[in-house]
């Protein structure tokens, strides 16, 4: 017997001991099942987003926060080294093994190798900062997209200097605490039975638990300002002060208030 939770867990728990997924075989092998109902359910678990598979819908490619693929980061602890699948993965994954880890990775804007240490127990020092450019309900529209492009930056002029080069519309810029809370935070269970997804409604009290609200993250866009004097309103209600323009094309493009992550 087994059920989505034993698969679930065997891949994360897989990933963190050896730095790459169990192939469809090796998980029919360690549960005592079928590869046919090993692949079952781990497209139950991709359609689920609790990992994902490649095109042919067989090969682990990223069990958040890990990946199989490269996508810009490494994580290196003390025996094991990981992809990480982003900013945002990178930093969750120090604490969900618990040991510190070497995070290294490039600016965007400058081609700079940034490498840093990550601590479970608090927050890195660094002054860097994070850029998420997908709006959090969007993300899974194309999650290897969204992942990619959750980067570190060594100043916020760096992320502007990547944003006018790539024509990219500006998303969100954190600080490395607020990174590195998101992440601890957001993954923390991941390795066992128990987590399970969070509801739109739990993510967004998480995200505004650390001063992260607004469209891009799932939620509402804050209240317009009065009506200056004579009745002139803006004609853009802020809907972020620090993401600007990105928040309005995101917007324009469908993304809407629910979150999916
Ligand atoms: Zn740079």
């Amino acid at each position: 017997m087994h059920d989505l939770a034993d698969v679930r867990v065997l891949v994360y728990r897989r990933f963190a001991e050896r730095g790459e997924p169990p192939r469809p075989e090796e998980v029919a092998a360690e549960l005592g099942i079928g590869t046919p109902e090993a692949l079952e359910a781990l497209r139950a678990l991709h359609d689920a987003h609790l990992l994902v598979l490649d095109d042919d819908r067989r090969r682990i490619v990223m069990a958040h926060p890990w990946s199989a693929v490269p996508l810009g980061f490494v994580v290196a602890g003390t025996r094991v080294k990981w992809w990480g699948g982003c900013a945002w993965d990178s930093f969750a994954i120090p604490a969900l093994v618990g040991e510190p880890c070497l995070v290294a990775t490039h600016c965007p804007g400058c081609g700079r190798a940034l490498a840093l240490d990550v601590c479970p127990d608090e927050p890195p020092t660094a002054d860097l900062v994070a850029h998420f450019l997908v709006p959090i309900p969007r993300m899974w529209d194309d999650v290897m997209f969204a992942c990619g492009h959750q980067a570190l930056f060594c100043s916020e002029e760096h992320v502007g200097r990547w944003l006018r080069e790539t024509r990219n519309p500006r998303g969100v810029i954190l600080d490395l605490r607020t990174l590195w809370l998101l992440a601890t935070r957001w993954y923390a269970g991941r390795l066992t039975r128990e987590y399970r997804r969070r509801s739109p409604d739990e993510a967004r009290a998480l995200f505004g638990e650390l001063g992260l609200s607004g469209p891009f993250w799932g939620g509402e866009a804050p209240e317009p300002e009065p009506a200056v004097e004579r009745g002139l309103a803006r004609t853009e209600p802020a809907l972020l002060t620090r993401s600007g323009p990105a928040a309005s094309a995101w917007k324009a493009a469908g993304a809407g208030p629910a979150s999916d992550v």
